[in-house]
């Protein structure tokens, strides 16, 4: 933290709206907040206390340590653990309030034993596996499944699984799964139902049950492939500009020298590299366009290899608009998307915003524009 690096901006407003739409999507459906992985990187604390306020009451986190934090801001939410039940951890979650996503007979054994020597039906949720061979209670499993509640009278609040191609709305995987889960849910009556991430929220009602399950949608990035993505940007990555200088037709930029200048350039050098999270896929080559920043109304390619704290970018069109030092370029946001940097680099925003690290300054906006750091 300080003031001479990278600033992200999180727009906890613009977050609240995204959880507020997906939420009129899916109707009559319970909107959950998946919040995992510090809420993708943009801050478990803030991010889980704006969308309690905006509503949710149901909280998904990868484990019980982020279960914990997420406790302590949050002291009468519904907290999933996605992760399942670590070993010998059942009292720790009970103790907690912490509900476990059950993904196998032995962590279901381990729960049942603690609800019968409680004396309590403490709440978690069952996740059986119907097509990704992750986590998960295998489908075969569920006559034993059936039996063990039938011997403890114990009943989950929610039997859910997980979508591979939720991402393809027009998978064939996905009807596939979908139908699996149907089939399952007639062992559970009256037991509500969770099926949709972010991109299966948005793609349709079949998928919603009873509770959605978004994450990605929430931060603002785009879940469905091929769509336009109807979510408000809520991430904003601005770096200082450190120098500006002319290159010349025929030089090269970067480690490697992969890029070779084919005009009389003008280049920015931006303070920013891979260990910002800036990974290393989203430089270019001659051969391989990479990501863009942007500033002052134009895109700004990134020349050659990103370096540890260093990148590289062609302003030459900015013509005597160019940024100064000490002035910020856009690396993410409304003018820059994270989708697109994603898609140059060869993968998702999910790990662009997970990768989004502490060298940040951080700053909140909530709903009312005014800016403040926790
Ligand atoms: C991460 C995760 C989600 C949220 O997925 P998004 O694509 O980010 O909406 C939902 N369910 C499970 C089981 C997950 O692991």
């Amino acid at each position: 933290m300080g003031q001479f690096g990278g600033r992200l901006k999180i727009d906890l407003g613009a977050i609240q709206r995204n959880w507020r739409g997906l939420d009129s999507v899916s109707r009559t459906a319970l909107t959950g907040a998946v919040v995992k992985a510090d809420a993708y990187g943009t801050g478990l604390v803030p991010v889980s206390a704006a969308l309690w306020q905006a509503g949710a009451r149901f909280f998904f986190v990868a484990n019980a340590d982020e279960g914990i934090d997420l406790r302590h801001t949050l002291p009468d939410a519904h907290i999933f653990v996605l992760n399942g039940l670590a070993a010998g951890a059942a009292q720790f979650y009970a103790d907690n309030l912490l509900m476990p996503v059950i993904n196998s007979l032995g962590e279901l054994d381990q729960w049942l034993k603690l609800c019968i020597a409680a004396e309590e039906a403490l709440p978690a949720a069952f996740q059986f596996d119907t097509g990704m061979n992750r986590l998960g209670l295998r489908l075969q499993e569920v006559s034993i499944v059936r039996s063990m509640m039938e011997q403890s009278g114990y009943l989950p609040q929610m039997v859910m699984s997980h979508l591979a191609c939720a991402d393809q709305p027009n998978h064939e995987k996905n009807r596939t799964q979908r139908a699996l889960f149907q089939s399952l849910l007639a062992q559970f009556p009256d037991i509500p139902a969770s099926l949709a991430n972010s991109a299966a929220t948005l793609s349709g009602r079949d998928n919603h049950f009873q509770i959605v399950r978004p994450g990605l949608a929430l931060y603002g990035g785009r879940a469905v492939q091929g769509r336009p993505n109807p979510m408000a940007p809520a991430v904003t990555v601005e770096m200082p500009v450190l120098q500006v200088h002319e290159a010349r037709t025929g030089e090269t930029v970067g480690y490697g020298a992969t890029y070779t200048l084919n005009r009389d350039s003008r280049v920015a050098v931006i303070g920013c590299g891979y260990a910002d999270g800036y990974i290393r896929s989203l430089s270019s080559s001659n051969g391989k366009p990479g990501a863009h920043m942007w500033f002052g109304g134009r895109q700004l390619p990134v020349l050659g290899r990103i370096s540890m704290d260093l990148t590289v970018v062609d302003v030459t069109d900015l013509g005597q608009n160019v940024p100064l030092p000490g002035q910020f370029v856009e690396v993410f946001g409304p003018n820059s998307l994270i989708d697109d940097a994603a898609e140059a680099g060869n993968t998702l925003s999910y790990e662009l915003l997970t990768s989004l690290n502490g060298r940040y300054t951080r700053v909140y906006v909530d709903e009312n524009g005014a800016e403040f750091s926790v």
